[in-house]
């Protein structure tokens, strides 16, 4: 199915732009008219990260006119690894800032806009609504149902995009023409079930291979040329290297574009997703120790556990000395050699999986377990700077 030009031509190209753009404008499905598409079209892509970086210099290269950056983040040295927008001189500096410079060398043709704060569902639709269409690079589920909704909402096309260490899927959703989000996706996973690339990490050119997709798949809808991956899933693994598309179906009982919608208006997100599950805050309340008072307990000589719940190349990279390793999903199958008549103290990177950890050992009788707020990172950054921070 090939769907309209989403975007009517501009007036005209300049000589200096019909330089630039001559290998575009020598492709007959391209040609004048597409590249005049390409600079009227207004495209917003949430996240300057691993995903927005080849995304937004590639849109920039294309010529898409203006160009939108929603991002509030810094850039931080464990960026660069994949976040090629960014370099040596942009850390500490905003994301959306630095992304700009990046744009502005690469085309002075675009115009940027920037929208350095965290999208939500109080100023999700006013940011989206100049926008043709909506580029989604972040990796939290909340940002995406919250995108999700404000593009059935407002009419847009959403191209979405997902990467986890050699696995990246991509799909354009759009309620006219297709399914939406919540069609693949009607509930989020279970807080603390599915790794973030900061927990599980991510092969950096992976962001190269879905980034590009989901620009081609822009450049397609703006131009209204060739196939759009419309009801379709792209999953793609790196280490096999294949392709697949796999067939994704409007749901009727789709709770925002359905025949019966229950969403209406946009939600709040972050209780919809949450971010740790009922049982891992109640598990921690009143059983969380910071950083500086396991050094404390340590230093007395206090007799007790300490068990670090992360995966082992994590262990590799850095622990707290004395610790043992025990990953969170392996925990259940190991209670039985944990000790009963000594406190068990549990970290992980940043406290979430100790806490979902804690909830596991607290259901199982271990009523004197507790875990490290912040983790081995709040140890790192308040008992020894030494260490490193991943
Ligand atoms: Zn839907």
């Amino acid at each position: 199915m090939t769907l309209p030009p989403l975007v009517e031509p501009a007036a005209d190209l300049s000589v200096d732009e019909i330089r630039r753009y001559s290998r575009h404008l020598i492709i007959p499905d391209v040609a004048m008219d597409g590249q005049k598409r390409l600079k009227n079209a207004k495209v917003l892509v949430i996240g300057a990260g691993g995903l927005g970086s080849p995304a937004l210099m590639y849109l920039a290269a294309a010529g898409v006119g203006t160009l939108g950056i929603v991002d509030f983040d810094v850039v931080d040295e464990s960026n660069l690894q994949r976040q090629i927008i960014h370099g040596v001189s942009d850390i500490d500096t905003p994301k959306a800032e630095s992304a700009q410079r990046s744009v502005a060398e690469i085309n002075p043709y675009v115009q940027v806009v920037l929208h350095q704060e965290r999208l939500d569902s109080s100023n999700a639709l006013e940011v989206l609504a100049p926008y043709d269409l909506i580029i989604d690079g972040t990796d939290n589920f909340a940002t995406r149902y919250l995108v999700n909704d404000a593009c059935v909402l407002l009419g847009k096309p959403y191209v979405w995009g997902s990467i986890y260490r050699f696995d990246g899927q991509a799909s354009v959703f759009w309620a006219e023409h297709g399914p939406c989000y919540r069609c693949l996706y009607p509930d989020p996973p279970p807080p603390g079930m599915v790794p973030s690339c900061a927990e599980g990490g991510v092969l950096g050119v992976l962001c190269a291979s879905i980034g590009s997709i989901q620009v081609n798949e822009a450049i397609k809808l703006i131009d209204g040329i060739g196939e759009p991956l419309l009801g379709e899933l792209m999953v793609y693994d790196a280490l096999d290297m294949e392709y697949r598309k796999i067939k994704v179906r409007k749901d009727p009982e789709c709770a925002i574009c359905g025949k019966n919608p229950t969403v209406t208006e946009l939600i709040d997100y972050e209780e919809f997703c949450g971010t740790v599950s009922d049982a891992a805050v109640q598990a921690a309340a009143g059983s969380t120790i910071t950083a500086s008072e396991l050094a404390a307990m340590q230093k007395d000589g206090k007799d007790f556990l300490l068990v670090d719940v992360r995966e082992p190349a994590e262990f590799e990279i850095v622990s707290i000395p004395g610790a043992t390793l025990i990953p969170k999903g392996d925990i259940p199958a190991h209670l039985s050699e944990l000790p009963q008549d000594k406190p068990i103290v549990l970290y992980c990177k940043t406290g979430i999986r100790s806490a979902e950890a804690l909830a596991t050992l607290k259901g199982a009788g271990f009523a004197s377990a507790t875990h490290v707020q912040g983790g081995v990172t709040a140890w790192a950054n308040q008992v020894d700077k030494s260490l490193p921070v991943y």
